[in-house]
C-alpha cells in the first residue's frame, strides 16, 4: 500500500464511504474518523478526535462475549507486525443490543518505512451475526434433539449427500452401527418394496412443495428378514432461496404399536389368537340362545372347559408354545361340536361351549351335554404336536343347564359354569361337574371365609398339624408341618379352603412368615430331646414368599433369632415355582443352602418340569404326587411312573418319598421300585403338635407305629 497521509486526512472523502474509518498516529492517538464511524460506534466523532487506542473509552466486545480494550485485539498486536488484518469481528453494546462489525486495519508507513499511521475500517454485520447465531442455535437444538431421543436418527446432507445413521437407526434394522456405507441407496434397498414407489414420491413433492416438516409410515427390513413398521418425521432445512439443502428427523418403531391396533381391530367380537368369538360375542349369544329357549321351552346347556395345568405349559415352554396350543385346542373344539353348538374363547385357558336349546327337557339336555363332555375330553386329550415336541393335556370342564322357564341372566349362566368348573378343578381336574344349588352355597361360604382370613393371623386362629414320615424301616425320620385354622365357627378348616385366597390376596405371604417362626421355633425346642432332634421338619413354602427380596435373609434369621438347627429344615416347593424367575429362584436356594437348609419338590410329576433345570437346583428330595401314588397299586400307568420318577430321583442322588400312602399295596410297589421314604393315612394323618411329640416319644429310640403289612 502507498503511504498518502493526505488522502487519509481528507475527512470530506471519508464522510461518503459506507464503511466507517478511524485513523490513528503513530501513537495511537485518532486524528480522524468519518461520519460512518460515529454511526457505527454510536459516538460523536468529535469527541474522538485525540483519544489513544488505549482510552477505556474504546471498548469491544469479543465474539467470546468478554471485553476488551482495542490494544489487546490481534489487531494492535498484528499491526505492531506490520501486517495488514481483516474480517476481525468485534461487538460495539448499542442501547441494550450489539452492533457487530467486521474490522480490518492498515498500517501505513513513512518513505522511510517507519510506521506512520494506521487506518481502520469497520463494516456493519449485525445481520449475518445473528442470522448466524440463529442458524448455530438451531443446530445445537436438532443436535441435542437427536441425541437425546431414544427413536432412530438420520441426518441426510443434500448438497454433498453426506447421510448419517445414529446407531440406533442400525440396531432397529438388527445391524451393528455402520455396518454399511450410509447412503440413501440402502435406505432405498432395505424399504419394503411395496413402500418405495410411494415415498419415493411422497418425497419428490415434499421437497418441491416448499414444507419445512413431513411424517410418513413405511416399513424396513430388518437383518432378520422380518419387516419393521417405522414412522419417519423430518425436518427440512432450506436455503434463503428454498431450494432444500439438508433433512433430518427420527424413525420411530412402530412394531408393539401395529400389533396392539391389530389385536384391537381384529373384531372386537373375536379372539385375535384363536379366531373364536369372544366373550363379548359369547355373551349376545348366550341370550338369544336364552330367548330362544324361553319362546320354544326347549333346554340347552353351557359349558365351560379348561385346561388342566396350562400355567405350567407356559411358564415352562413360553407363551408362544403355549399359543400354539391354545389354537390346536379351539381347532379340535370347533371341529368336534356337534352341529348348533357354539364354540368361543373366554380368555387365557378357558373356552366355552353353548349347546342350543333343543332338549325336550332339563334330564335330556343333561344327558346331550354329558355325551358332548365325554366327546370334547376325549379329543382334547390326546397329544398336541408342538413344533418339535409333543405334549399331552387333560381338559376339566364345568356344565350348567338352562330352559325357558328360569329368568336367568347370561351372566349368572357364566358365573354358574365357573363355580361347576372350580368343582371339577377341586375334584382333581380331567372331569366334569354340572352346577347345583349347593355349590352355589359353597361358594357363598368361600367368600365369607375369604372375608374373614385376613382378621386371622392377628386373632391367632392358626396352628401346624404334623405329619409323621417314615423311612424303610418305618421309623419316624420326620415330619410335614401342615397349616390349619381354628375357625370360632366352623371348627378346623383344612388349607384347601383358603389357601388360593391367601396366594390371590397376599395374605399367604404373612402367614408363610408365621409358618417359618412357628418351625423355627419348634426346631430350637426339638433340639435338646434326644428323638425330636433328629427328625426333620418340613414346611410348605410358597411361590408368593419364595418372590420376596428378603426371603432367604429372613428365613436364616429367625431361624438363627431361636437357635433352630437350619439343616433340619426341609422346604417344599413345586415344580412350577422352580420354572418361575429361575435366577432369582436359583440365588435364594442357594443362599438358603449356604445356611443349611434342604429342599424338597412337592407334588412332582403334576408340574410338567423341564427334567433338565431340575439338577440346577440345591435339591434333597422329591415328593411324587399323591395321585401317581393313589393307583400305583391298581394302575400300571401309575405304577410306571412312579418307578420312573424314583428311578430319576435316584439318578440325580436325591431322596423320594412318597406322599398320599393308604395301602400296604402301594408300600409293597413303592418298595419295589425303591423308594426311601413314606407319608400318608396307613401311616399317621396329620396331627396336633402335643400328639406327635407323644407319638414320637411313644414309639422310642425304635419306632414301629404303622401296622403290619396285610391289615390296612
Ligand atoms: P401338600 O403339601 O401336598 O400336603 C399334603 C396334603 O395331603 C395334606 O393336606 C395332607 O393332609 C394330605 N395327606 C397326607 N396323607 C394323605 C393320605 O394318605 N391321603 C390323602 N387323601 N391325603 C393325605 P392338607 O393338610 O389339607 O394340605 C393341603 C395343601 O395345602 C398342601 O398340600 C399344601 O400345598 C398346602 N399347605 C398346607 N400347609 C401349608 C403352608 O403352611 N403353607 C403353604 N403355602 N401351603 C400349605
Ligand atoms: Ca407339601
Ligand atoms: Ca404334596
Amino acid at each position: 500500500m502507498q503511504p498518502s497521509t493526505t488522502i487519509v486526512l481528507d475527512t470530506m472523502l471519508l464522510d461518503h464511504l459506507p464503511a466507517g474509518v478511524v485513523v490513528h498516529d503513530r501513537n495511537s492517538a485518532i486524528v480522524a474518523a468519518n461520519l460512518a464511524a460515529q454511526r457505527l460506534l454510536g459516538c460523536d466523532v468529535q469527541a474522538l478526535i485525540g483519544k489513544l487506542a488505549t482510552d477505556p473509552f474504546w471498548q469491544f466486545i469479543h465474539p467470546g462475549g468478554t471485553a476488551m480494550a482495542v490494544t489487546e485485539f490481534p489487531a494492535a498486536r498484528t499491526l505492531r507486525e506490520r501486517q495488514a488484518v481483516a474480517d476481525l469481528v468485534l461487538g460495539v453494546p448499542q442501547g441494550g443490543a450489539i452492533r457487530w462489525l467486521i474490522c480490518n486495519a492498515y498500517p501505513v508507513f513513512d518513505a522511510h518505512g517507519a510506521l506512520h499511521s494506521a487506518v481502520v475500517c469497520f463494516t456493519d454485520c449485525t445481520d449475518l451475526k445473528n442470522t448466524e447465531q440463529a442458524l448455530q442455535r438451531s443446530e445445537q437444538r436438532l443436535q441435542l434433539v437427536l441425541r437425546g431421543s431414544d427413536e432412530a436418527s438420520w441426518d441426510w446432507d443434500l448438497q454433498t449427500q453426506d447421510l448419517y445413521y445414529s446407531p440406533r437407526w442400525w440396531s432397529m434394522l438388527g445391524f451393528p452401527a455402520d455396518a454399511l456405507p450410509a447412503t440413501a441407496q440402502l435406505w432405498s434397498t432395505l424399504m419394503h418394496e411395496g413402500d418405495r414407489e410411494r415415498v419415493q414420491g411422497f418425497l419428490k413433492n415434499i421437497l418441491a412443495s416448499g414444507e419445512e416438516t413431513y411424517a410418513i409410515e413405511f416399513s424396513m427390513r430388518h437383518r432378520g428378514g422380518h419387516y419393521v413398521p417405522v414412522l419417519s418425521k423430518g425436518v427440512i432445512v432450506r436455503d434463503g432461496s428454498g431450494r432444500p439443502i439438508r433433512i433430518a428427523g427420527t424413525n420411530t418403531d412402530l412394531t408393539e404399536r401395529k400389533e396392539l391396533e391389530r389385536r384391537l381391530t381384529v373384531s372386537a367380537n373375536h379372539d385375535y389368537l384363536t379366531g373364536l368369538p369372544n366373550r363379548r360375542f359369547l355373551q349376545d349369544k348366550l341370550a338369544q340362545a336364552l330367548a330362544a329357549s324361553a319362546r320354544s321351552g326347549l333346554c340347552g346347556s353351557l359349558l365351560v372347559i379348561d385346561l388342566d395345568y396350562f400355567k405350567n405349559l407356559n411358564d415352562t415352554e413360553g407363551h408362544d408354545v403355549g399359543d400354539l396350543l391354545l389354537q390346536q385346542v379351539a381347532q379340535r373344539l370347533s371341529a368336534t361340536v356337534k352341529p348348533g353348538a357354539f364354540v368361543g374363547r373366554l380368555g387365557g385357558d378357558e373356552f366355552i361351549v353353548i349347546l342350543d336349546p333343543g332338549a325336550p327337557s332339563l334330564q335330556a339336555a343333561r344327558a346331550d351335554a354329558e355325551r358332548e363332555c365325554a366327546q370334547l375330553a376325549a379329543v382334547l386329550s390326546s397329544a398336541y404336536r408342538l413344533g418339535r415336541s409333543s405334549h399331552a393335556l387333560t381338559p376339566s370342564i364345568g356344565v350348567t343347564l338352562f330352559d325357558g322357564a328360569g329368568a336367568v341372566s347370561p351372566d349368572s349362566l357364566f358365573k354358574q359354569a365357573d363355580i361347576a368348573l372350580y368343582e371339577a378343578k377341586a375334584a382333581g381336574r380331567n372331569t366334569v361337574r354340572f352346577f347345583d344349588q349347593s355349590m352355589q352355597h359353597a361358594v357363598e361360604q368361600r367368600a365369607e371365609l375369604t372375608a374373614q382370613l385376613g382378621a386371622a393371623l392377628d386373632a391367632g386362629q392358626f396352628e401346624l398339624f404334623y405329619q409323621p414320615q417314615f423311612d424303610l424301616k418305618r421309623h419316624i425320620v420326620g415330619a410335614e408341618a401342615l397349616l390349619r385354622w381354628n375357625h370360632p365357627e366352623r371348627g378346623v378348616v383344612a388349607p384347601g379352603a383358603f389357601i388360593d385366597v391367601a396366594e390371590s390376596t397376599g395374605l399367604i405371604v404373612p402367614i408363610g412368615d408365621w409358618v417359618l417362626r412357628e418351625a423355627s421355633m419348634r426346631l430350637a425346642a426339638w433340639r435338646s430331646d434326644p428323638l425330636l432332634s433328629k427328625l426333620t421338619l418340613s414346611i410348605n413354602v410358597s411361590a408368593h414368599q419364595l418372590r420376596q427380596p428378603d426371603f432367604a435373609p429372613l428365613a436364616l434369621a429367625l431361624l438363627a433369632e431361636h437357635g433352630a438347627d437350619a439343616r433340619r429344615l426341609v422346604l417344599e416347593l413345586t415344580e412350577s415355582q422352580l420354572a418361575e424367575n429361575v435366577e432369582h429362584t436359583l440365588f435364594t436356594m442357594l443362599a438358603l443352602q449356604r445356611g443349611g437348609l434342604n429342599f424338597a419338590i412337592d407334588d412332582f410329576g403334576t408340574g410338567f418340569s423341564s427334567l433338565s433345570y431340575i439338577q440346577r437346583f440345591p435339591l434333597a428330595s422329591l415328593k411324587i404326587d399323591q395321585s401317581f401314588v393313589r393307583d400305583c397299586d391298581s394302575d400300571p400307568k401309575s405304577a410306571a411312573i412312579v418307578e420312573i420318577i424314583i428311578a430319576f430321583a435316584s439318578k440325580l442322588g436325591l431322596q423320594s418319598t412318597a406322599e398320599g400312602v393308604e395301602t400296604e399295596a402301594q408300600v409293597a410297589v413303592l418298595c419295589a421300585a425303591g423308594c426311601t421314604s413314606f407319608q400318608g393315612y396307613l401311616f399317621a394323618r396329620p396331627m396336633p403338635l402335643t400328639q406327635f411329640e407323644r407319638m414320637v416319644g411313644d414309639a422310642g429310640p425304635r419306632q414301629g407305629v404303622c401296622p403290619p403289612a396285610g391289615s390296612a
